[in-house]
C-alpha cells in the first residue's frame, strides 16, 4: 500500500522548516509518523498537541513525553 500523509504536513515546521532536526532523526519522524499507510500520524505529539491546542509549539517533537499539562505549562513560562 502506498504510504499517506499526515494532514497538517503542509504546514509542519518538521517537514518544512530548515534544520528542525537533523537528517537522521528527520527520517525517523517521517518514516514513523508523517508518511506512512495506517496513519501513524495520529501518535504524533504534534499532531495530538496541534489538535488539542490549535497550535504546537517548536520545542514539542513527534516523540515527545510532555502530556499537554505540560506543554501549557512550559508555554506559560515562555517556551514556544
Ligand atoms: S506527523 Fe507530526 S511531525 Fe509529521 S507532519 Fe504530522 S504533525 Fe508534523
Amino acid at each position: 500500500m502506498e504510504s499517506q500523509i499526515c494532514p497538517k504536513a503542509e504546514k509542519c515546521p518538521v517537514l518544512n522548516k530548515e534544520a528542525f532536526a537533523d537528517v537522521k532523526t528527520l527520517e525517523y519522524y517521517k518514516k514513523n509518523y508523517c508518511f506512512t499507510d495506517d496513519h501513524t500520524w495520529v501518535k504524533c505529539k504534534r499532531f495530538i498537541t496541534a489538535q488539542t491546542l490549535q497550535m504546537c509549539p517548536s520545542f514539542v517533537m513527534p516523540d515527545s513525553c510532555f502530556s499537554i499539562d505540560e506543554i501549557l505549562d512550559r508555554m506559560e513560562n515562555g517556551e514556544v
